[in-house]
């Protein structure tokens, strides 16, 4: 045995004082007492498993500027997220075998945190989606324009869902229809035009066609950032292969909030009234929705500086999702349940990978949280290269320490972790 965390752990969906014995960054045994050479206790701490980010942007090749994945990773370190899942909008795409190798090789090189790829299908390259399938974790889909993304036309989505049904993979959509985004298309000077210029309908109508199509297959469907009312009544009746996602920023912010400035929560879906956030809530805590995510979309704040209408959409949270909920669950708002199931368990099952559970034959992912250490969040405490947050000023806990397949890699808040150490999960 390699190590032995002994601390307050969350296994099987309860506390209990124990020691986890870690083997080449598996968990191999869970008991009250184990005797080891190298023994870390952390007495009355919680010992949570680690979080996984099933949607991040990490710009990584071509838009460097926003984010790598060197930044991207130690940012997902720091808030305790083991393992991210990053979108294809890079440049370029990640829509071919080439260029999914290419980003697998680089991010080798430069991540902390173990990550996965997801393969962007557009029009163009629903014929390879057999091919594709042989690196990527998971294929995206966007059905509505949104920055920098791949045009992919509603009518297709039979013919790709044909496709990937035949292949044991995940498939992520953001939903909002393409036809019914051009229709009300607007020019746009606050957070209020960008609802009207991304209606709720436009959600409704993707989720609907979603919906009927998963009906009679086996694939995991996974609809991203849901954030209507509209969206979520859809949700009640839904097939057991489809899941949700929603995000930090549609269930903290509303348009009636006084944000300033407002081209810095301009992110697609938008954010929505305060009647749609309390819905996503209530959703969160009573289990309609099944995934946590953040959806980190960093741009630099030279570039959401810009007028409205000309600010790219997107804000970043990868290392502030777990941090901002473990506060919310120690104020009890939301259960530690729901949150280590909203953001560890049902991420893992769905991007099929071996983590988000404190499991014998798991791997030994995990932090170490001391609700006591509250903080409220600033940017120059952050990682990602782009610099600001949107939760500038929130509550929040981030873990004492956070380990990786058994290795440490945040010791009380520092960075112990190389560059390079991050895997990718695909194989
Ligand atoms: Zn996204």
């Amino acid at each position: 045995m390699d190590l032995v965390i002994e601390g307050k752990a969350y296994i099987k969906g309860s506390f209990e004082n124990c020691c986890i014995g870690i083997s080449d960054g598996k968990i191999c045994e869970i008991k009250k007492i184990i005797k080891a050479d190298k023994n870390l206790n952390f007495g009355n701490k919680l010992v949570l498993p680690a979080g996984v980010d099933l949607h991040v942007h990490f710009r990584d090749p071509g838009l460097t500027h926003k984010e790598d994945f060197s930044t991207g990773t130690m940012a997902a370190a720091y808030g305790g997220i083991s393992c991210v899942f990053d979108m294809p909008n890079t440049i370029p795409q990640t829509t071919t075998l080439q260029n999914i190798s290419d980003k697998i090789a680089l991010a080798s090189k430069k991540s902390y945190v173990d990550f996965g790829v997801n393969a962007g299908i557009s029009d163009n390259n629903i014929k390879n989606i057999e091919e594709l399938a042989k690196k990527c974790c998971g294929f995206k889909i966007y059905l509505g324009d949104t920055t920098n993304s791949l045009r992919f036309s509603s009518s297709n989505l039979k013919k790709a869902f044909d496709k990937i049904k035949l292949i044991n993979k995940p498939v992520l959509i953001h939903a909002e229809e393409d036809n019914c985004l051009i229709k009300h298309n607007l020019k746009e000077n606050n957070l209020v035009d960008h609802i009207n210029s991304h209606p709720a309908e436009c959600e409704e109508i993707a989720v609907k066609n979603i919906l009927k199509i998963s009906r009679d297959i086996n694939t995991k469907v996974h609809i991203c950032h849901l954030s209507s009312i509209e969206g979520l009544d859809l949700l009640r009746n839904h097939p057991r292969n489809v899941s949700f996602g929603v995000t930090p920023h549609h269930l903290l912010f509303s348009a009636q909030d006084n944000l300033k400035p407002q081209s810095h929560y301009k992110v697609n879906p938008p954010i929505r009234s305060n009647l749609d956030r309390e819905a996503l809530f209530d959703g969160l805590k009573n289990g309609l929705i099944d995934a946590l995510e953040s959806d980190h979309a960093p741009h630099t704040l030279r570039e959401k500086d810009k007028e409205f209408d000309d600010t790219p959409s997107g804000v970043p949270g990868v290392e502030t999702i777990f941090p901002l909920f473990l506060y919310m669950a120690k104020k009890k708002i939301l259960s530690f349940q729901r949150l280590i199931s909203l953001l560890c368990e049902k991420p893992a099952d769905l991007m099929n990978v071996s983590k988000g559970k404190i499991e014998v034959g798991r791997d030994a992912d995990f932090i170490v949280v001391d609700l006591k250490r509250g903080c409220k969040i600033k940017p120059e405490n952050l990682h990602s290269k782009c610099g600001w947050t949107p939760f500038e000023g929130k509550s929040a806990i981030f873990p004492e320490y956070v380990f990786v397949r058994g290795e440490k890699l945040i010791e009380e808040h520092e960075m112990l972790g190389i560059k390079g150490f991050g895997k990718f999960v695909g194989e």
